[in-house]
């Protein structure tokens, strides 16, 4: 019998076969224009429509107030490292809270263009958790702090906003996008890389508060300043135009599931039948303690580094593709994006519970 496969990789991620499916049938022939859309102007009525649509059901799922811009980039996340304090440093200063990687990428590149604050790290654990902080150690005069929301490679979560104050929160949400609720108006700017929660990957969806825009620093190259793509709606040079479609069907697949409570619910559901298997194992242990747990990427370990190497290997064979964790932690990682089903995290239990049977 033919194995099922499910793909629990970090990111680029899996998206919905629905989504696939859609992209496959329209791929040569994009609603009877006889071209795909991979082949017309970014300037055309045809691709206008796409992006359209894609804004105004980003706006929909998230319920993004009149005030924030949608903005379609390039670059990845990477690039926001940048182009946020070029932006919005106004008074020369942000404040970051620190928990792993991808937050110590933010900084190192925001101390190229001011001063940076840490208010907390979890370093000393390695990155086992979220630390926590007050609201009077924040600098109020900061131009904002900086939050990375999910934690891809630690598999940590903040789990509840911190209080900023009149400080602008700016949030990396490159892997828990559309995988939860979020209050759009309780942050400055949000920003992701498309490619784990909501398309392929080329894309960076930007989501800003218009008193932001307009403040760039003078040596701001052009590209990177967000004054340029909001006065152009994304279209100042030719954006990612088949990345923006395949998210723009992910939005539109995600609106007709039931929007983002219904992804929510279910990724609750999917990572606490995972941890739960995990917590009860006498053989798996869960890198991260219960509130600070990421929804989207479970890592855990088996006994030894030598199970870890086998258990990955063991479990590509059964179908359960990617599962290898990060090369900074090791062990294991289970990336649960919106696209992947409870079906997909049932099976990976029942190989977890077979390789425990064989080690
Ligand atoms: N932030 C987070 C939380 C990430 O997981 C990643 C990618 N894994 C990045 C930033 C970098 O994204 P990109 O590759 O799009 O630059």
């Amino acid at each position: 019998m033919k194995k099922p496969v499910f793909n629990f990789s970090p990111g680029p991620a899996m998206l919905p076969a629905e989504v696939m499916l859609q992209a496959q049938n329209e791929f040569l022939n994009f609603q009877g224009t006889g071209m795909s859309i991979m082949e017309v102007s970014h300037r055309s009525a045809i691709f206008q429509q796409v992006i359209d649509k894609a804004e105004a059901d980003l706006r929909k799922l998230m319920s993004i107030p009149s005030d924030y811009k949608v903005l379609f980039l390039q670059g990845g996340a990477s690039t926001q490292f940048a182009m946020i304090p070029l932006n919005l440093m106004r008074k020369g200063k942000a404040v970051f809270l620190d928990t792993g990687a991808w937050s110590q990428k933010a900084i190192a590149e925001a101390s190229k263009y001011g001063q940076t604050h840490i208010v907390a790290s979890s370093k000393d654990s390695n990155f086992s958790y979220v630390p926590s902080f007050e609201k009077e150690e924040i600098d109020q005069e900061a131009d904002y702090l900086h939050l990375t929301q999910n934690n891809t490679i630690f598999g940590t979560r903040i789990h509840s906003l911190p209080v900023s104050g009149k400080v602008p929160l700016v949030s990396d949400m490159s892997s828990m996008l559309l995988s939860e609720e979020v209050r759009v108006e309780d942050y400055g700017l949000i920003y992701a890389g498309a490619q784990k929660n909501i398309g392929p990957s080329g894309l960076t969806i930007v989501i800003l508060r218009e008193d932001l825009i307009g403040y760039a620093q003078y040596s701001c190259p052009k590209m990177l300043n967000y004054q340029t793509h909001v006065d152009k709606a994304s279209m100042f040079n030719t954006p990612p135009t088949f990345p923006i479609y395949m998210t723009g069907l992910v939005f539109a697949w995600t609106l007709k599931e039931g929007g983002v409570k219904a992804m929510e619910e279910k990724n609750m559901a999917k990572s606490s039948l995972l941890y739960e298997y995990l917590d009860q194992s006498d053989f798996y242990r869960p890198d991260i303690a219960s509130p600070h747990r990421s929804r989207m990427n479970v890592c855990f370990h088996t006994p030894s580094p030598e199970l870890d190497i086998a258990l990955a290997k063991f479990a590509d064979e059964e179908g359960c593709k990617f599962i290898k964790g990060h090369r900074s932690v090791g062990g294991i990682r289970a990336s649960l994006y919106n696209a992947m089903s409870i079906e997909g995290v049932a099976y990976l239990i029942e190989i977890l519970k077979q390789f425990k049977r064989r080690a």
